[in-house]
């Protein structure tokens, strides 16, 4: 904390940095990233069980572009000039906010450092972040490069502590201006609380989700078949966004679950090392019961269980890639968010149907259609209330 307090200071090496400059380290700590793309990959696999092709080919690749991106935002960062009644001069100027606290999990542990990274370096803010404890490796990795990029000393402070106690610690801190969380929706809820009941410091906060995917009849099959399989069995399902509410419409639900289950039982799990791998195993054992939980919970409240249900392997926390038909809006496993590689497919009968029970959830985090008519797609996009819609 003194260390960021410190290098926030005005008249300090960072605050007298000119913004390009900025934009120069935050280049310079990306192609860094990318000389040890592999290093960094191996890190990522070996922590988080992602496999190495993916965490390479993917995660990297996401991770550079994104550091680059806001490289470029780092002198472009623009007010306004705002006309107003009288002999006035009024105009806005972006500062920074000051000390960040960054608490990210552990699902995309390097893209979530670099997505919290960019926007507060680029703007001339101070960083101190939590990685989550399943995986700080990488991040940990990635403090030596910003030393070796040159950003002045304290300007990005890592902690590879737990969550109850440094996470806590800094969400309730009287000098943390702002935290930014990404993780579950009820350790959201606390953050929240402990800023408030501290100093009042800003949030901004990325949580769960149950998000919707439209199949509508005149889709593509096997386009729509595949992207809902990688919607939702991509990270072995351990993403925020995931697609886990597969709504299909009744004429074409038969052919579609059909061919979900086999594409389902075609998924490659195993070696998060071996390069035709495309699932690993799940993070650690609490998510492994906790997976194991809701299949068994899908099953007593009745849904259909069409492939998969049980672990994959005998040792570590290998889950079959799983399938679940006839599956209704009030079941648990339609409700709640599961983070792991279990599909529910629904059946519905018309758009507004579609609509109204995709809307019908306390998240709205993404969502997605998949139609070849464009009026349809902007139809149910808009009235889909979500983030982000595909
Ligand atoms: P997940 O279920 O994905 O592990 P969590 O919300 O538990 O999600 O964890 C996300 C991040 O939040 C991790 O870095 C974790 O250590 C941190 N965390 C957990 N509990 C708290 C807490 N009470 N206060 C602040 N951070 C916390």
């Amino acid at each position: 904390m003194k260390a960021a307090q410190e290098a926030f200071k005005l008249g300090s090496p960072w605050r007298r940095m000119d913004a390009s400059q900025r934009g120069v380290l935050l280049n310079r700590l990306a192609d860094l990233i990318e000389r040890d793309r592999a290093i960094l990959a191996n890190l990522e696999t070996l922590d988080n069980g992602k496999p190495y092709a993916i965490a390479y080919a993917v995660d990297l690749d996401l991770v550079l572009k994104c550091l680059r991106y806001h490289a470029g935002w780092a002198d472009k960062w623009h007010g306004k000039t705002i006309p107003i009644d009288g002999d006035y001069f009024t105009y806005t100027r972006h500062e920074p906010v000051g000390v960040c606290a960054q608490i990210i999990p552990w699902n995309f542990p390097l893209l979530m450092l670099a997505w919290k990274f960019g926007p507060a370096l680029a703007t001339g803010n101070v960083i101190v972040m939590k990685v989550a404890e399943q995986t700080p490796l990488t991040a940990l990795h990635v403090a030596s490069l910003v030393k070796e990029a040159g950003f002045p000393p304290g300007v990005v402070n890592i902690i590879p502590g737990m969550g109850p106690t440094a996470g806590a610690a800094l969400s309730s801190h009287m000098d943390v201006d702002k935290v930014a969380f990404t993780g579950s929706t009820e350790v959201g809820r606390l953050i929240q609380q402990a800023a408030g009941k501290s100093n009042l410091k800003k949030v901004t906060l990325e949580l769960g989700g149950k998000s919707p995917n439209i199949i509508l009849s005149d889709a593509d099959m096997d386009w729509a078949v595949e992207q809902a399989h990688f919607g939702l069995f991509f990270n072995q399902g351990q993403a925020c966004a995931a697609a886990s509410r597969t709504y299909v419409q009744e004429d074409i639900y038969n052919e579609f679950v059909e061919r979900s289950v086999q594409r389902a039982k075609s998924r490659i799990v195993g070696n998060p090392f071996d390069f035709k791998t495309e699932q690993g195993p799940q993070v650690d054992e609490e998510q492994f019961k906790k997976i194991l939980g809701y299949i068994k919970s899908g099953k007593q409240e009745g849904a259909k269980l069409l492939c998969g249900g049980n672990p994959a392997a005998d040792r570590g926390y290998f889950i079959q890639p799983t399938v679940f038909g006839e599956v209704s809006d009030n079941m648990t496993i339609a409700r709640e968010e599961i983070f792991g590689p279990v599909m529910q497919i629904l059946k519905f009968k018309t758009i507004e149907d579609a609509i109204e029970r995709a809307n019908s959830s306390m998240y709205g985090l993404a969502a997605a259609v998949f139609t070849k008519d464009i009026d349809k797609a902007n139809y149910v996009s808009q009235a889909l209330r979500a983030g982000t819609v595909w």
